[in-house]
């Protein structure tokens, strides 16, 4: 149980004890489902939070009760001063996770291990090199293979995160699974999400239904095995029998956890977001840099969360462009 105070509490009677903070807009990838093709306009630098702001603001949401922090981005490894900040969070209560494309993670081994950062997620939505090339419109995929095994290798709890794409990967499901077979890692299959620009389309997603059908076909109905739910979970879990690690799938589009949802958002440029789906943002680094306490700010902006996806109840909805092209891209929120 976390004691997170009524500020971080929201009017649905959920409470928010896991903050993702985005440490940069920049990415050293290009992913096609997350960065417009032409880019984003960059704050400048000016707005963005600096390392005494992010460790200030993790406070403030320390002391209401947060106890996860997960870094996060565009590419959090971008950042010049990442160790630094690194450190700072590691004197708070808190258990510490990254989200990476794992491009530049062997240069930090050493200080994800002094400073107690064990959780990676990484992404990778290709174990095909032309076809890792063609969705980050960069040519890594060698890179990155390396250094997810180095992060396996090296005893750290890794999870990949592939988003599935109809006709583009969902013919890699069983691939990725495989990769369970002998590694205890959890590989989870996401759902495309429409943001700005990322031309969104729900004839691209692929159903949970169809990821079962393909891992059954394959591996057996009998092999398939249900794992328990964590807390606030996201994903629905499940593991080949035999295999060391595990595989989830996050229905965010056709299924989501709202009802469980424990997770807040500060943005690169000191913007709290309340919910992924939606495009309202309350900037607490103009407030802070003002002097301004910060609480009142923050219960006003859990207050005004929806119950459901930013109030995109049902599906119709969310297919409505309309209602989503004001939600910056992924790269610019922190997913
Ligand atoms: N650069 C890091 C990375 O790629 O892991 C961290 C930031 S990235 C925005 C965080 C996560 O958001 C990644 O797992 C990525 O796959 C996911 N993501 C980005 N755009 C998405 C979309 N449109 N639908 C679903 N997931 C998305
Ligand atoms: Fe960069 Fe991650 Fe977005 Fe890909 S998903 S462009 S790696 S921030």
């Amino acid at each position: 149980m976390n004691n997170v105070t009524s500020i971080l509490t929201d009017t649905h009677g959920r409470t928010h004890n896991y903050l993702r903070i985005s440490l940069s807009e920049k990415c050293n990838l290009r992913c096609t489902y997350c960065m417009p093709h032409d880019g984003i306009p960059l704050s400048p630098r000016a707005n963005l939070m600096t390392a005494d702001e992010i460790e200030a603001f993790a406070k403030v949401f320390v002391a209401n009760g947060v106890d996860k922090i997960r870094l996060t981005g565009g590419e959090p490894l971008v950042r010049k001063d990442f160790s630094d900040i690194l450190r700072r969070l590691s004197n708070l209560p808190v258990r510490l996770s990254i989200t990476t494309n794992a491009l530049l993670t062997h240069r930090y081994i050493e200080n994800f291990k002094r400073y107690g950062l064990n959780d990676i997620n990484v992404s990778l939505d290709s174990l095909d090199a032309e076809k890792f090339k063609l969705i980050t419109r960069r040519d890594q995929y060698k890179k990155a293979f390396e250094n997810i095994n180095q992060l396996v290798t090296e005893g750290f709890h890794v999870k990949i995160n592939a988003v599935l794409m109809k006709d583009f990967n969902e013919d890699e499901i069983v691939d990725f699974i495989k990769l369970t077979k002998n590694q205890d890692i959890n590989v989870r299959f996401i759902e495309f999400m429409p943001f700005d620009g990322n031309e969104w389309n729900k004839n691209k997603l692929v159903s949970e239904a169809e990821i079962i059908n393909r891992v059954t076909n394959y591996f057996g109905i009998e092999a398939l095995k249900p794992l328990a739910n964590e807390q606030n979970f996201t994903a629905r879990n499940f593991k080949i029998e035999g295999f060391k690690g595990s595989f989830g799938i996050i229905s965010s589009v056709t299924n989501p956890f709202c009802d469980s949802c424990n997770r807040i958002r500060l943005t690169a440029d000191g913007k709290l977001k309340n919910c992924l789906f939606s495009n309202e943002e309350t900037n607490l680094l103009k407030a802070f840099r003002k002097g301004e306490k910060l609480e009142d700010l923050i219960d006003l902006a859990l207050n005004n969360k929806k119950a459901v996806r930013a109030g995109m109840t049902d599906f119709n909805q969310l297919t409505n462009p309309d209602l989503h092209n004001n939600n910056r891209s992924m790269i610019a929120i922190g997913g």
